[in-house]
């Protein structure tokens, strides 16, 4: 940001007190050009910048819907800082309805992080998001959620640096965000976020970075959008960019790993088991049944977990997944929201 607190992103250009929207370039097609909506409200008084993405797998609508909505909202008179969103950065997935990867590369916008400025439209676009958006903010939150074919239950990860004040931070605002599941993720820790995606790379570049994830299966429910919605205003309430006292919740699960049960015959699946269920070792967890209704396979959990992935196809082949159970330890109390719980309750915040 400029010292007159204007802030310009490729020719989208908000001064202090306004609210700018507009689309920015990223690259062609034979059929034209191949752009990104952003969004500045930019706050009448200094604060932080937070960044937002929805739409990085742009078949995942609640986080869409969310951050339109929260942005919508956002009144630049009331607001101390800025936030600038993308509620949309895959707008050729978005249009084509087509999951996980980019129809124009076959890339995965959220596995190419840093990107690169010279390569194929989504490894520009990574690298676009990470230097021009992402990269003038000292927050960012990229929003997600199980994509088509996936329910999910809801989490938030943010990913070790080792920069101890940059991890609390962002582990502050994950307990802030998320109503279950938070995931902290250490180099080679098999929870996300992982090496190669958009919150990786922005915690390297020294940003309070979050993966948010709720909904899922090509929905878009409204419980869903409240999480998100819910998670981003608690943030922007807990930086102080708008009014209000943040929610604070003490007590958290936090993910150290997951597993996966995968269906080794094939056929018609029987599901026995619903996102968020505590289950046991040993418990049935699918049955699956040939062409003539014979079961042939019964799926059993193969640790102690929570269901946080169901795989929603009925139908399996060998080698399949069928559920994905995070453990969880419970989170120590933060000494943090002990001390804004006694500000809060004193008429300061
Ligand atoms: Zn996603």
């Amino acid at each position: 940001m400029a010292a007159t607190g204007v802030i310009e992103i490729r020719g989208v250009r908000a001064a202090r007190g306004e609210r700018a929207r507009g689309f920015v370039q990223i690259g062609e097609t034979a059929t034209g050009p191949i752009r990104i909506p952003v969004v500045i409200v930019n706050g009448a008084e200094p604060g932080p910048t937070l960044s937002l993405t929805a739409g990085v797998h742009a078949t995942e609508y609640p986080p869409i819907d969310a951050v339109m909505r929260t942005v919508n909202e956002l009144d630049p008179q009331h607001l101390r800082g800025a936030v600038i969103a993308v509620p949309v950065a895959n707008t050729t997935m978005f249009a084509s309805r087509m999951p996980f990867v980019s129809p124009i590369d076959g890339l995965n916008l959220n596995k190419i992080a840093p990107g690169n400025a010279e390569g194929t439209i989504s490894e520009v676009l990574a690298h676009v998001l990470l230097q021009d958006i992402i990269g003038v903010s000292e927050y960012y939150i990229d929003l997600h959620g199980g994509d088509i074919g996936e329910a999910l239950l809801p989490f938030v990860a943010c990913s070790i640096t080792g920069n101890a004040d940059l991890d609390r931070k962002a582990e502050l605002l994950a307990r802030l965000y998320s109503p279950d599941v938070i995931s902290l993720s250490a180099d080679g820790a098999t929870v996300p976020p992982f090496a190669g995606s958009i919150v990786h790379s922005a915690a390297r570049q020294g940003i309070v970075a979050l993966f948010a994830e709720a909904g899922g299966d090509g929905t878009l429910e409204e419980a869903d959008v409240q999480v998100h919605v819910n998670g981003i205003k608690n943030v922007l309430r807990y930086l102080r960019a708008i009014e209000g006292a943040p929610h604070l919740v003490g007590a958290r699960s936090k993910g150290t790993r997951r597993f996966v049960m995968r269906a080794r015959r094939s056929g018609l699946v029987r599901l026995k088991v619903a996102i968020g269920d505590r289950i046991a070792e040993g418990q049935e967890i699918a049955e699956i049944c040939n062409m003539f209704g014979e079961t042939v396979e019964v799926v059993r959990s193969t640790g102690d977990g929570t269901a946080g992935l169901i795989w929603t196809h009925k139908v399996v082949n060998s080698g399949d997944p069928l559920v994905r159970c995070w453990v969880t330890e419970l989170a120590p109390p933060l000494p943090e929201f002990d001390r804004l719980s006694d500000r809060v309750s004193e008429g300061v915040l």
